[in-house]
C-alpha cells in the first residue's frame, strides 16, 4: 500500500491513537507507514491528505459501480433524507428496492433488506437451517463470506499447511475468538472438484442444511467455475434437499445487471447480495424463492436489525438499481475492463512473464503462473512476490489495485479509456521494476 505523505501520515497518528491499528477492519492495515488513508473520492479517483491522486481499483473492495460520489445517486439521497431515516417501518424506498430486484436477477421471488454482506449469509445460513432442520454448512476453501463465525473458516488468507488432504480438508479458523465447538457445524471442500464434493455428499449430503458459494471468487483472484461447474451443485444440492446459496456479495450487480444468476444461467434458491447494489452506501438484501423466504417471519426464522431497510441506504439502492436498469453502466465497465484485461496480457507476454488473467471486465484477477489455478490450493503455486512488486510500483505512481493479488481489480462505469491508458503505461513501468 502507499508510502504515506508528511500529512497522511500525520492523520493517521491521530487514527493510531484511538482505533486499534487505526483501522475500523482488519483488512485495511498495512503498516504503521503504509496504510491507505483517503481524504476523498471522485469519480474513478480517490486522494489522500497530501492532495495524492489514485485510479482506484480497489473501489472499496468493490461496492462503488457507478463511480464515486454519483450525483444520479447522491440526488436520490439528498432528496429522500429531508422526509425522515429511520422508521423501524416499511417505507417506499424499500419495496422499490425489492421489486427492482426481482425485475432483475432471475428467479429471485421475495427479498429483505439488510445493512452488510456479513450479516446477509448470516441471515441465509439460518434461513437455510430453518427451512431443512439440519445444521451442518459446506463451504468452499479460501472464499470469504463475512464477519461471523459460521463462516470464518479457511478463508483466502488461511495457512495453506493447516488444510491438511485436499480430499477431506481440514476448517482452518480465522484468527481468535471462534468457538472450537463451531468446527462441528462446518464441512470444508475445494472449490471447482466434482468428485471431491460428490463423495462428501454421498457420505453426509443429508446432514447438510446449505452449500454456500462465491459463483466467482472474488476473494480469489476472481478465479471462474470451471464449465458446469455450477450446474453440478444445483443438481446435487437438488438430489439431497440441501439449499444452495450463491453469496453474490462481489458478483451480484457487477459482473452483469442480474448477477451469477443471469451470467452462468444457473439459479441458486438463495443469493446474498450486498456491495455493487447501493454504489458505496451500506445496503444488502437477501433474495430467493418464495417458499423458502417465507421461511423467514414470526415464530419462524428470525431476521431482524434496527437499520435493515433504512431510508439512506434504500434510497442509494434505488437509484443505482435504477441507472442499471437504464442500461448505460455495463458497457462502459466491459469496454475499459476489457481494454485493460487484454493490454496487461500483452505487457506479460512482452515480458516473458508467465501468467493467467482470472475474471471478467468488472471483476479481474492476474496470476504470474504457468498453470491456470482453479482452486484455492492451486493459488499458492504462483508468484505472488512478483506481483506484488508491480502493484506496489502502480500505488507509488498513483495507480491503486490491492497490493496482494487475491483481491481482483475492480472497475466502475466512471473509469474512462485515458484512465486505462494510464494504468497499462504504469503497469508496464512496474513489471520493468519489478523485473530488474
Ligand atoms: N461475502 C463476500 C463474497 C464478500 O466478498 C464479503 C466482503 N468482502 C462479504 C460476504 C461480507 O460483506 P461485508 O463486508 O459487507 O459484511
Amino acid at each position: 500500500m502507499p508510502a504515506q505523505g508528511v500529512k497522511s501520515h500525520a492523520f493517521f497518528e491521530r487514527a493510531l491513537d484511538v482505533i486499534p491499528y487505526g483501522v475500523s477492519s482488519n483488512f485495511r492495515y498495512s503498516g504503521d507507514h503504509d496504510t491507505l488513508v483517503v481524504s476523498e473520492a471522485r469519480e474513478g479517483c480517490l486522494f489522500d491528505f497530501d492532495g495524492k491522486r489514485f485510479i482506484d481499483y480497489r473501489l472499496g473492495w468493490g461496492p462503488v459501480i457507478l463511480g464515486h460520489t454519483d450525483p444520479f445517486v447522491n440526488g436520490r439521497v439528498k432528496e429522500a433524507i429531508d422526509h425522515g431515516v429511520s422508521f423501524a417501518a416499511t417505507q417506499q424506498y424499500e419495496v422499490s428496492v425489492a421489486e427492482r430486484i426481482i425485475a432483475m436477477c432471475p428467479g429471485v421471488e421475495m427479498v429483505r433488506l439488510a445493512n452488510t454482506g456479513s450479516e446477509c449469509t448470516m441471515h441465509a445460513l439460518r434461513l437455510a437451517r430453518g427451512y431443512t432442520g439440519r445444521d451442518i454448512v459446506l463451504k468452499f476453501e479460501g472464499s470469504y463470506h463475512g464477519a461471523h463465525d459460521y463462516v470464518l473458516w479457511s478463508t483466502a488468507g488461511g495457512d495453506i499447511h493447516k488444510a491438511g488432504n485436499r480430499l477431506r480438508p481440514t476448517a482452518i479458523k480465522k484468527g481468535l475468538g471462534i468457538p472450537e465447538a463451531m468446527r462441528d457445524l462446518i464441512q470444508m471442500c475445494p472449490w471447482n472438484d466434482v468428485e471431491v464434493l460428490g463423495d462428501i455428499l454421498h457420505g453426509r449430503g443429508e446432514k447438510i442444511a446449505a452449500i454456500i458459494v462465491e459463483p466467482v471468487l472474488g476473494n480469489n483472484n476472481a478465479l471462474l467455475p470451471r464449465p458446469g461447474y455450477l450446474e453440478f451443485l444445483r443438481e446435487q444440492c437438488d438430489q439431497y434437499g440441501i439449499v444452495l446459496i450463491f453469496d453474490e456479495v462481489k458478483t451480484g450487480f457487477r459482473i452483469a445487471p442480474g448477477g451469477a444468476r443471469e451470467y452462468f444461467g444457473v439459479h441458486p434458491d438463495i443469493s446474498t447480495y450486498a456491495k455493487a447494489m447501493g454504489n458505496g452506501y451500506p445496503v444488502a438484501a437477501i433474495g430467493g424463492k418464495k417458499e423458502i423466504m417465507l421461511t423467514f417471519g414470526p415464530e419462524k426464522v428470525f431476521q431482524g436489525g434496527t437499520y435493515t431497510g433504512n431510508v439512506v441506504s434504500t434510497a442509494a439502492a434505488d437509484a443505482t438499481l435504477e441507472r442499471m436498469q437504464s442500461g448505460s453502466v455495463f458497457p462502459q465497465i466491459e469496454k475499459v475492463g476489457g481494454v485493460l484485461m487484454k493490454g496487461i496480457r500483452e505487457i506479460l507476454s512482452r515480458h516473458s512473464v508467465p501468467h493467467v488473467i482470472n475474471g471478467v471486465p468488472a471483476m479481474f484477477g492476474i496470476c504470474v503462473t504457468e498453470q491456470q489455478p482453479t482452486d484455492w490450493r492451486d493459488l499458492h503455486n504462483c508468484d505472488w512476490d512478483l506481483l506484488e512488486a508491480i502493484h506496489n510500483h502502480m500505488i507509488q505512481n498513483g495507480i491503486l489495485p490491492e497490493a496482494d493479488g487475491f483481491e481482483p481489480y475492480f472497475l466502475c462505469a466512471a473509469h474512462t479509456e485515458e484512465d486505462a491508458a494510464e494504468t497499462l503505461q504504469k503497469f508496464e513501468d512496474g513489471v520493468k521494476h519489478a523485473l530488474q
